[in-house]
């Protein structure tokens, strides 16, 4: 017997029909003699309809009572799936945020989890009851509902497994796992059993949308064990115990998994892409200690997280120029405040470029191998692709380039590390 969460996705719970198939996922996982707590997100499109009210409400919302629109979205789910599990025989129940309670800090619209309380959940799980608990929702310090941020719920999923000392937190969605590149731009694109938490972190935050970038890092923090796999299969597929889809796992588990043979030791685990960010370059910036601290502090206050940073060489004068990218839906904001600032920064112009794609090539392989980046830079120049920008990190290289090169450039080199379908010998 096993202690198991359970996190549906939007799609898994896009209907009353959709609904009952979760139901016999969850019956099947207590069936097969476990104790079962469900995290579930709202029905797919429901939380961008809710968005859209509260912004025609008012375009200036407060975002307080904007979590008390967008938090409706999973109630609605967690009270269906449990009278639907009702509904089949099965003992279950609702926890509401409030309930358990999942306590956050008070940042409405993007809270953090803070602590969970377990006890009675923990009690009802172990008397037999399914335990259905609405994803992306907890209550501040103020006594008042908050929510996690966009994707939030797989973040509740993992709190809750750390909460109650999961052996697993399965996360059902619509694909069946973690691939090496996004399957729709190369169809060779292989499905991973297992990557690491580091590998993951990285993939998941430059591009691969699986799994919410802060549930992984909180997986990792938590040493929760987290599996990806489809709740769209039939009544005959691979049990979730028989471990069919991603898993996401130390790297102490990872090098276990290698030297039993079920896994292969690979240079470069992933590709990743992401069209969401934007470039700017500013212009004619003075060449001295202070200048890009003057650039990015005032991004920083405002949360703008920025990627990639280049500083070019000083040209005479005393000037240089520095680029850097920032996310697109925050392009905006970081053009008005730099603007803002011009004066005390005191560059020339900006430029700004929101068609620009980041390329990722993630592996915990390349900590101990040299080779990787040049590999890389080699595959594009060889199909003419140009290289904007780079950014680094031990078991990561990125590069920037035109938006309209990001399919070619993913498949360049999903082959060029022999991750394609049938280099089964990579
Ligand atoms: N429903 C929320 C969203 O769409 C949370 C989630 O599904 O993870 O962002
Ligand atoms: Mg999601």
């Amino acid at each position: 017997m096993a202690r198991i969460v359970m996190k549906f996705g939007g799609t898994s719970m896009a209907g009353t029909e959709r609904i009952r198939r979760v139901a016999n996922i969850v019956r099947k996982q207590q069936a097969a003699g476990h104790e079962v707590a469900v995290v579930v997100s709202a029905m797919a499109g429901e939380t961008d309809r809710l968005v859209n009210f509260c912004r025609e409400a008012n375009a200036l919302y407060d975002p307080a009572e904007y979590d008390v629109v967008v938090a409706s979205g999973e109630q609605v789910t967690s009270g269906l799936l449990a009278l639907t599990l009702q509904s089949l025989g099965s003992k279950a129940r609702s926890w509401l945020g409030w309930q358990l309670p999942v306590r956050t800090i008070e940042a409405h619209a993007r809270a953090r989890i803070e602590t969970i309380d377990s006890e009675a959940l923990i009690a009802s799980m172990q008397a037999g009851e399914i335990a259905v608990i609405p994803g992306f929702q907890g209550i501040g310090a103020d006594g008042r509902v908050t929510t996690l941020g966009r994707g939030g719920s797989d973040t509740s999923a993992v709190a809750v497994a750390a909460a109650v000392g999961a052996d697993r937190c399965d996360i059902y969605t619509d694909v069946d796992g973690v691939y090496t590149t996004d399957p729709r731009i190369v169809a060779k694109a292989r499905k991973l059993k297992a990557v690491t938490y580091e590998e993951m972190l990285e993939l998941a935050s430059v591009g691969a949308k699986v799994l919410q970038t802060r549930s992984v890092g909180l997986a990792m923090k938590e040493g929760v064990r987290v599996q990806v796999l489809s709740s769209f299969v039939g009544d005959d597929a691979v049990p979730a115990d028989d471990l069919p889809g991603t898993m996401i796992v130390s790297e102490a588990e990872m090098n276990e998994l290698v030297e039993k043979g079920d896994m292969e030791r690979q240079l470069v685990t992933g590709i990743a892409h992401d069209k969401n960010e934007a470039k700017v370059i500013l212009t004619r910036v003075p060449d001295k200690p202070g200048a890009v601290a003057h650039i990015f502090e005032p991004l920083a206050q405002a949360s703008i997280n920025v990627d990639m940073i280049i500083q070019n060489v000083g040209r005479d004068k005393g000037e240089t120029d520095v680029t850097f990218t920032v996310p697109q839906t925050d392009l905006a904001r970081a053009q008005a405040l730099l603007e803002d600032r011009r004066g005390e920064i005191g560059f020339n112009r900006i430029i700004t470029d929101s068609k620009v794609a980041k390329i990722s090539v993630v592996g915990v392989g390349m900590k101990s191998h040299a080779g990787v980046a040049a590999t890389m830079f080699k595959s594009l120049a060889e199909r003419g692709i140009n290289i904007q920008a780079i950014s680094t990190s031990e078991i990561k290289v990125s590069v920037m380039i035109d938006e309209d090169e990001t399919e070619l450039a993913v498949r360049v080199l999903h082959t060029a590390y022999g991750l394609d379908a049938n280099d089964e010998a990579a």
